[in-house]
């Protein structure tokens, strides 16, 4: 049985590109040109993951995002158009999980794609890892303990909670907003130089080159990014 990915999208070139792309790699595509259509066959066709257009002609993307989250925890994958910061960040908070600014490749495509329906297998939900690595870093949940290689680095237990956010959510981005309630808590939703400063310390603390970080990427106005490939 091959994914189903719904794509709701009025632009008929961006359909095209993405139809072939997508069936080449195995997966099923079901299209909407509008959000109406869209919500209703993400009701009757539960797809996997949903791929959603910001512009649709009908309805903004956000309100398609807000009535998917009243029912259903399918990953929405947003296709914005550029200079849409403020748009990505509402559309996050709404409860979006991730976004591909167009024009995108392909590979960027898939690869988020990957990253969400692995979110999406149920057999992740609700059980704990217990280790998680990535290169050369190593997180030990039980113990608490975080690697470098074979050294230990020793994490405040604020750098520690974010580094745990960050690897829940690792490959998708996760905005100011989330992150500052996730590991501060509700009130210091607003309070961003906070989390840049302990961005910068994790950075200091596990990347080769602090200044050109591979793992912990800023994700510019949006939040941040775990890179998992
Ligand atoms: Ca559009």
């Amino acid at each position: 049985m091959n994914p189903i990915i719904l794509l709701i999208e009025d632009d008929f070139q961006i359909r095209r590109f993405l139809r072939a792309s997508l069936v080449t790699q195995g997966f099923d595509l079901i299209e909407a040109e509008t959000g109406r259509e869209g919500l209703a066959l993400a009701a009757s066709q539960v797809p996997e993951v949903i791929l959603l257009d910001l512009g649709l002609p009908d309805m903004e993307g956000i309100e398609v995002i807000k009535q998917l989250r009243l029912w259903t925890n399918t990953p929405i994958i947003i296709l914005s158009a550029r200079g849409q910061e403020r748009d990505k960040v509402a559309n996050l908070d709404a409860g979006a999980d991730d976004y591909l600014t167009k024009p995108f490749g392909v590979g960027e495509l898939l690869a988020r794609i990957r990253v969400a329906l692995r979110k999406a297998m149920p057999a992740e939900e609700g059980k704990p890892e217990a280790m998680y690595a990535l290169g050369n870093i190593k997180v030990d949940f039980e113990r608490r303990l975080v690697f470098r290689g074979p050294e230990e680095v020793h994490l405040t237990p604020i750098e520690y909670k974010l580094l745990a956010v960050l690897v829940k959510h690792r490959g998708k981005v996760v905005t100011h907003r989330q992150l500052l309630k996730e590991v501060w808590g509700p009130s210091y939703i607003e309070q961003n130089p906070y989390l840049r400063i302990f961005i910068l310390n994790l950075r200091r603390k596990l990347e080769d080159d602090p200044t050109r970080p591979h793992y912990l990427l800023t994700e510019p106005g949006v939040g941040y990014r775990l890179r998992v490939d």
